[in-house]
């Protein structure tokens, strides 16, 4: 363990000593942002990780904050703005301008600001090529935003969105072209949002947002102006890792509540744990995640060395989504009614779970992916 290591997990230790999942699991239940949770990732510094420090952070790598990320999920201590926090910062160490990064990088380790993230649109859904959000370069190179997105996480409660947007039309023969990126002001003339109705238990609101004539300045654009795709391409394989470490940790969660319950809940009076039928999906599921956890931190460690991560990271997406979902089913059986009983805190997992196959990206183009890249198929998207 290195020496980083070593302090995360004194630091982790001391916050789940601190704030229970009980405190979390309310906040989930009024979709109301766990302040005290948060209000410790930054007073801990875990925030500034993996931030370097001439902007602010603390220095440290992927895998440090992974690392924080599984131990603190597997008491179900869900923070998941950290993950658009942290993506945020990626686009902009590698393609920001340097007063990008002097004036944005910094409050997010701070917590002070912190990023949403808008590429979702009603009808493009996951074929983000078809996005049809427009910024439109004006005469005094400034940009008019028109459009829509959806699904956009903190968005009201956000600073700034790291904004999808087409800057030329959509061309068949190159679709990844004409896509640009952009820090807007969230609190900009034009922009509205109304809160959409996540039945997900989740901290964090989500929100429809309209832009309608936006101007939005030239100095927004980050990285080359068309090449916003390739951009948050080359930040995705981290953001993998991120959803991965909360989808083990969650799984971890879940089988411990199960495995508790099961050695207690004895309607034919032996434990219900003493039952096959309860023991090897719960023994399947430890597996499938220790697993998944091995791979996403060798896969953490190989993206710290620099090496390219494009496959291991979307087989972790793959093999620690479908362990999330494996664990909360069994959960969900063990509990047999009492697991739709809300009181008992593991609906929001199933649920949970079902949306991390989907969300950030599904699992379905992902494995297409796998399928091109490791076993040369055709391309299916
Ligand atoms: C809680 C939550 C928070 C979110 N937060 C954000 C956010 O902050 N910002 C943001 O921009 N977006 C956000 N999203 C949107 C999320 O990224 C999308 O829901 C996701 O990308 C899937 O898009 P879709 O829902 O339109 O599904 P669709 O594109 O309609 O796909 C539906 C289903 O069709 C199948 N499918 C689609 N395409 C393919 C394909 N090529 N190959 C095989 N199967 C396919 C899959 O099974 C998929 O599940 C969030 C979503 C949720 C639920």
């Amino acid at each position: 363990m290195s020496e980083n290591s070593e302090a995360i997990r004194e630091i982790c230790d001391s916050i789940i000593k601190r704030v229970d999942r009980a405190y979390v699991a309310e906040c989930g239940r009024k979709n109301e942002m766990p302040t005290k949770l948060w209000q410790m990732w930054i007073d801990s510094g875990l925030l500034a990780m993996g931030l370097p420090e001439e902007y602010g952070g603390a220095g440290g790598s992927l895998y440090d904050i992974i690392l924080a990320m599984d131990l603190l999920h597997r008491e179900a201590l869900l923070l998941p703005l950290a993950v658009p926090n942290f993506m945020s910062r990626e686009p902009l160490l590698r393609h920001g301008s340097e007063a990008q990064k002097r004036r944005y990088l910094p409050p997010t380790a701070t917590g002070e600001e912190f990023f949403s993230f808008g590429i979702t649109e009603a009808d493009a859904g996951t074929n983000t090529f078809k996005i049809k959000t427009t910024a439109i370069r004006q005469p005094d190179g400034s940009f008019l935003v028109n459009g829509s997105k959806t699904y956009q996480t903190a968005f009201v409660e956000s600073a700034h969105c790291l904004l999808v947007a087409r800057t030329q039309p959509y061309d068949e023969k190159n679709r990844t072209a004409g896509i640009s990126l952009f820090i807007v002001d969230t609190k900009l003339p034009g922009i509205s949002a109304t809160k959409m109705d996540i039945g997900m238990y989740l901290p964090e609101k989500n929100y429809q947002v309209y832009y309608d004539d936006v101007v939005i300045p030239a100095d927004a654009l980050v990285g080359q102006e068309g090449r916003g795709l390739s951009i948050l391409f080359d930040s995705l394989n981290p953001e993998r890792l991120l959803v991965a470490a909360m989808n083990v940790g969650q799984a971890d969660y879940c089988i411990k509540r199960a495995a508790e319950y099961a050695k207690i809940r004895a309607p034919f009076d032996k434990p219900i744990g003493s039952y096959q039928s309860i023991q090897h999906p719960l023994a399947r599921a430890k597996t499938y995640v220790e697993a998944a956890r091995t791979m996403m931190y060798l896969a953490a460690e190989k993206h710290d060395r620099g090496e390219n991560i494009g496959l291991e990271a979307n087989m972790v997406k793959i093999l620690s989504s479908e362990a999330f979902k494996m664990a909360a089913e069994i959960a969900m059986t063990t509990f047999g009614g009492a697991g739709v009983d809300v009181a008992q805190d593991i609906l929001p997992f199933f649920i949970a779970a079902q949306n991390n196959t989907v969300a950030p990206v599904n699992n379905q183009i992902v494995l297409s992916y796998i399928a091109e890249k490791a076993l040369g198929l055709p391309k299916s998207y």
